[in-house]
Order: C-alpha cells, then sequence, then structure tokens
C-alpha cells in the first residue's frame, strides 16, 4: 500500500544511518564471549568486522544479576570460558564468593585480554531482515550486519504460569529473579513454587527463616550419583532432539533431574522437603488445592525457570507454529529458516560449558556462510 505523503511542511521521520559490521553478536554473557572469541581467533576484528552489544551496564551476563548467596561452592561449575582459566581471575580459591562478583570480575578480565571492546549498555529492541543485511535496532544507534549471533539467555524472560485468581492475591508474587535474602521474608509464610534446583536451593535458604511450603508441578525427580559427562551428553541430546524440530527448549530439569547432595540430605532431615502438589487456585490470602484445603500465604516465589530472550527478533518471525525455532548446524546452532542467524546458550547450550562450544560452532559456521573464512586476516 503506498504511504501517504507528509502534510506540506512536515517531514517524515528521519531514518537513522545504520553502521556497517559483517556480524552482530547480541550479547556478553558466557555465549556471546566465546563466539567473539572465535570469531577474533579466525581474524576477524571486534568493533570493526565484528560488534558485541550488551545491555548490562557492567560485564558479567546475567551473573551480576544473581542472588548474594548464589557462591562458588552452590553454583553447579563454572566452565572456563576459552583461551583463559576462570581460577586465573580470582584472588583466592573461596568457595564463599558470591558468583556475581566471581563471574563478573572474571569477564571484565577477559573482555579485556583479549580486547573485546563491548559496547554497554547497548539494549537490541529489534532485528529486522533488509535482503542482504539484518538492521539491529539499539539504544545507541542501528547496525547493519551480513550476519548474527545472538547470545541474549534467559534471565530477562522470566516465566510464570497462570494460575486462576492470581490477579487477587493480596500478597506479593515474586519470581527467582527478583530474589534477594531470605530474611527478607522473616516471620512471613512462603508458597514456593518449582522442582528445579533454585527453587530446592531458595527452599533451604528461607526455611531456615520462616515458614514454608514447597509445592511442584510433578513429583521432584530425585537421582543419585554424580553429575558426571554422561549424564549431561544425555540431557543435552534430549534438549537438542527437540530443538532440531522446532519445538521450545525443555525445562534443565526435566532433562537432568535433581542431584542429591549433602544440602538436599540435610533439607530432608530438618522435615522441609515436604512436596504438596500443585494448588488449583490462588486466593485473596494464598493458595487452594482441587480438594478445597488452603494455604495462607504472605508471599508466593515462582521458581518456575526462565525462556529464551528472543522478543528482539519477532520481526523475523522465526517461530514455528510448534513454538520453538527450528535450528540446525553441528551444535544445533544455526536458524534453519535464516541461516545467517545463530542461537547460542540456547536450548541445548544453555549452560556455560553449552554455551562455549555453541560460540565456537556458531562462529565458524557463520563465518562459512557468509565466505568470510578465506578472507580474512590477509
Ligand atoms: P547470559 O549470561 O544471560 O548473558 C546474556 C547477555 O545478553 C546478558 O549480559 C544480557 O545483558 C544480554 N542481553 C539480553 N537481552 C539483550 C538485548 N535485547 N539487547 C542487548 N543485550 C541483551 N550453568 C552452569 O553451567 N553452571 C552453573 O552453575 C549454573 N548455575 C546457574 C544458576 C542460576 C540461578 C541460573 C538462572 C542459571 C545457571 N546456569 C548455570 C545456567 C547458565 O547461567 C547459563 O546457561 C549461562 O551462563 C548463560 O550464558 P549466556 O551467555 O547464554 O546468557
Amino acid at each position: 500500500m503506498p504511504q501517504p505523503l507528509p502534510a506540506p511542511g512536515k517531514t517524515s521521520a528521519p531514518v537513522r544511518v545504520a553502521l556497517k559490521t559483517d556480524i552482530v553478536v547480541i550479547g556478553a554473557g558466557q555465549a556471546g564471549l566465546s563466539a567473539a572469541y572465535h570469531l577474533q581467533r579466525q581474524g576477524l576484528k571486534p568493533g570493526k568486522d565484528f560488534r558485541i552489544l550488551d545491555q548490562s551496564p557492567e560485564p558479567g551476563g546475567a551473573w551480576q544479576f544473581r542472588w548474594p548467596s548464589l557462591t562458588l561452592s552452590t553454583v553447579n561449575r563454572i566452565h572456563d570460558l576459552p583461551g583463559m582459566a576462570f581460577s586465573d581471575s580470582l584472588e583466592t580459591d573461596a568457595p564463599l564468593v558470591p558468583a556475581r562478583e566471581a563471574v563478573p570480575t572474571y569477564f571484565a578480565a577477559y573482555e579485556r585480554a583479549f580486547g573485546l571492546a563491548v559496547l554497554r549498555p547497548a539494549r537490541v529492541s529489534a532485528v529486522a531482515d533488509r535482503g542482504q543485511r539484518l538492521r539491529v535496532e539499539t539504544s545507541r544507534g542501528a547496525f547493519s550486519t551480513r550476519g548474527l549471533i545472538n547470545a541474549t539467555g534467559t534471565w530477562e524472560k522470566p516465566f510464570i504460569p497462570v494460575y486462576p485468581g492470581a490477579e487477587t492475591f493480596r500478597g506479593k508474587t515474586l519470581h527467582t529473579k527478583d530474589y534477594h535474602s531470605a530474611s527478607d521474608f522473616a516471620g512471613q509464610h512462603v508458597v514456593i513454587v518449582g522442582g528445579g534446583i533454585s527453587a530446592i536451593q531458595l527452599l533451604d535458604e528461607i526455611s531456615r527463616v520462616t515458614t514454608t511450603t514447597w509445592v511442584t508441578r510433578r513429583p521432584p525427580a530425585f537421582r543419585s550419583g554424580p553429575f558426571d559427562e554422561d549424564w549431561g551428553r544425555k540431557a543435552v541430546a534430549i534438549v537438542d532432539e527437540r530443538v532440531r524440530k522446532g519445538l521450545e527448549p525443555n525445562s534443565v530439569v526435566s532433562v537432568t533431574g535433581l542431584p542429591v547432595t549433602p544440602a538436599i540430605e540435610a533439607m530432608r532431615a530438618r522435615g522441609v522437603l515436604e512436596r504438596q502438589e500443585m494448588f488449583a487456585e490462588i486466593t485473596e490470602t494464598g493458595v487452594r488445592w482441587a480438594d478445597g484445603r488452603e494455604q495462607r500465604a504472605d508471599v508466593i516465589l515462582w521458581c518456575t525457570g526462565f525462556r529464551g530472550a528472543l522478543d528482539h527478533l519477532a520481526p523475523l518471525n522465526l517461530r514455528e507454529p510448534t513454538g520453538g525455532i527450528t535450528v540446525t548446524g553441528r551444535l544445533a546452532t544455526q536458524v534453519a529458516k535464516d541461516p545467517r542467524i545463530h542461537l547460542v546458550g540456547y536450548g541445548p547450550s544453555a549452560s556455560t560449558i553449552g554455551a562455549n562450544r555453541a560460540g565456537a560452532a556458531a562462529a565458524r559456521e557463520l563465518m562459512d556462510t557468509l565466505g568470510l573464512g578465506e578472507n580474512v586476516g590477509v
């Protein structure tokens, strides 16, 4: 349809000139930094041939926002970024250092060491298809790029399921993302929803200062034995298969189960691991089960996970009717509908080790797709 001409004396909104580059990496967490490292290793210059954009104020990816009691001893394991060991950035090997301090310190040192020149804060609001190029709209101007590595993680997209009556609840509704400290809940009754590692960790902390009710949709899948490589590989294979079919990635815990740690044994002994089935509705004062039982609550804390933070890609229509984005390539990072786009830290690569590997695969495959490999560095 022809656009109406501007009224006499008025001009249409100016189109912002976009800065040209070959590849834009969105996000400077584990996945984005790994991709950037490999792009650079293959001869592309950061800040020129490729740009890294991140909306957060500081280095550290989502780790900078995690709760203070999540320490190096309570995280599963933070894998080294390529080319520089995590331990090299730590002054002491102290397990009680909060991950929100240690990881950002590491990422900052990493960015400096490799001259990765991350533009921040730069929030990407939309990516549009402009034929040969993609236009990336950001809070710091527009970029025109030939390829895109999306590494925006999940932290910006907390998921809370819908239950009837939620809008009537007079207490506080929170998500894992909002959690700061158990002491915030002293004297209140907290209903904790979710069967994942975060739910268990927060239940452990909160139940030490106040009363709790723990609710999960399915009975928690505790499993003994170490979370070894074989277990990890099987879990990744399940998610890999889903995203290659265009399905939404499933939750981490549905794949890995919950390893029985000494902390979990101690919770059992304290009697706080009494799981209740999911309630049917939320009331003004708490929650109610299908059989009419009620539990008063001051706080409902949803530890119900996250989804991929991909809203800025909506104009590209990458989603399938099945809800997910079909991916292909060696490590399931390349978008089938548009091979110029890779998703890293998504689905099977949503862990620090997965993000690392996916960054390498995406960098290599994207450079091949764009025909960049043979010409750079000469
Ligand atoms: P992130 O670290 O989330 O980085 C994404 C970056 O993208 C952020 O810096 C963000 O600012 C930026 N961004 C997002 N949207 C935009 C936008 N529109 N424009 C510009 N920038 C944007 N994994 C492990 O392997 N071991 C663990 O012990 C572990 N513990 C975890 C504990 C918790 C509580 C959680 C929630 C996750 C944990 N994980 C763990 C998972 C792990 O954190 C992630 O898989 C991995 O760190 C994610 O890296 P990432 O680069 O994909 O994302």
